[in-house]
């Protein structure tokens, strides 16, 4: 019997599972540690080196490998080294000797794009190949892909693609691009409209506080009301991307700003302050008053271009 391509294809997948990568982590905080333990039960060979050792010793039980120093931690790598430190500066002083030529340095910690780019910059003069990653996770997320939690990676594309695989162990991978700032840029976004989520919600809570109304019979319509809102920023990046803001409008400026007067007067008569609203209203009149009533058809995408400086 002749072999088909896909009875050659079963056979090369019965062939040995290649070895998984081998990590070394350095730092063990609440996220080190949950990254840590993922690596470890997925069958990684993990080497850690955490500053205060108590907490790496934690981790001997469980298969890991404990460095007595940063030193030991890297040589031990085979390439890839992962920190998870508290910020910048701690990586700073924690890799501070340490020699990572030939190495593939990929940098959880929390950085600014500014220092991410550094970062990247740094570790070449060091001859490491350079990752930064920005995650979009708590500890409890890492390891539990139902939990919805990802890591955003930029810097050096062939980083990211040799070690795929080991690195979606702890949470899905999203790529961002060359630029090593993309990552910390991405996860900024995204955390910053997070925070202005919750300004908002702040104010809803507050406006009913003094009434007889159950905050838990306002929490589902709350939260069902920001999950309709929230396809609204697809439009928002179709306007930026055409340079039309007018485009497939339904509330234009012109009708919101002239109801924001209602939102202040309800604020005053409930007795809350409407410090989180206030500045977003001024640039929405902004705008307004900057087209000489043109912008009136748009909606809120100009606002975006008072913003930037
Ligand atoms: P923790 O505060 O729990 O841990 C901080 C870690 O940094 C510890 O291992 C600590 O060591 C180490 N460290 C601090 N300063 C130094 C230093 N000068 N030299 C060497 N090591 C140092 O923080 P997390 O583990 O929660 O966070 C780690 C990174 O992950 C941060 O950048 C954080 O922003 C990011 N992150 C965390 C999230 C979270 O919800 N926890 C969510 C998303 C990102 P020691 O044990 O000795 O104190």
């Amino acid at each position: 019997m002749t072999r088909t391509p896909v009875e050659k294809n079963s056979v090369v997948e019965k062939a040995p599972v290649a070895e998984k990568t081998p990590v070394t982590l350095l730092g063990l905080g609440a996220m080190g540690t949950a990254l840590a333990r993922t690596w470890l039960a997925a069958g990684h060979a993990l080497t850690v080196w955490n500053r205060t050792p108590a907490r790496a010793a934690a981790l001997a039980p469980e298969g890991a490998r404990i460095a007595k120093d940063v030193a030991e931690a890297v040589v031990a790598a085979s390439t890839l080294v992962v920190v998870c430190l508290l910020d910048d500066a701690s990586v700073d002083e924690a890799l501070d000797g340490a020699d990572l030529v030939g190495k593939d340095l990929v940098n959880l910690t929390t950085s600014t794009p500014a220092q991410a780019r550094a970062r990247a910059e740094w570790a070449r003069t060091r001859g490491a190949r350079y990752l930064d990653g920005g995650i979009m996770a708590v500890p409890p997320m890492i390891g539990v892909p139902e939990a919805g939690g990802y890591v955003f990676y930029s810097g050096s594309r062939d980083v990211f693609e040799q070690h795929r695989q080991t690195l979606g162990v702890p949470a899905r991978t999203t790529y961002v691009g060359e630029n090593a700032g993309f990552a910390a840029l991405h996860d900024v976004a995204l955390l910053s409209a997070m925070y202005a989520m919750f300004a908002g919600v702040a104010h809803a809570f507050a406006l009913i506080r003094k009434e007889d109304i159950d905050p838990a019979s306002l929490a589902p319509l709350l939260a069902d009301w920001l999950v309709a809102m929230a396809p609204t920023v697809h439009q928002t990046a179709e306007q930026l991307r055409s340079g039309d803001y007018t485009k497939g409008v339904v509330s234009g400026l012109a009708m919101q700003v002239a109801g924001t007067p209602t939102f202040v007067s309800t604020a005053e008569q409930q007795g809350v302050s409407p410090e989180l609203l206030s500045p977003y209203f001024a640039l929405m009149r902004r705008r307004l008053a900057d087209g000489s009533g043109e912008n009136g058809e748009e909606g809120l995408t100009g606002v975006i271009d008072l913003l930037v400086r």
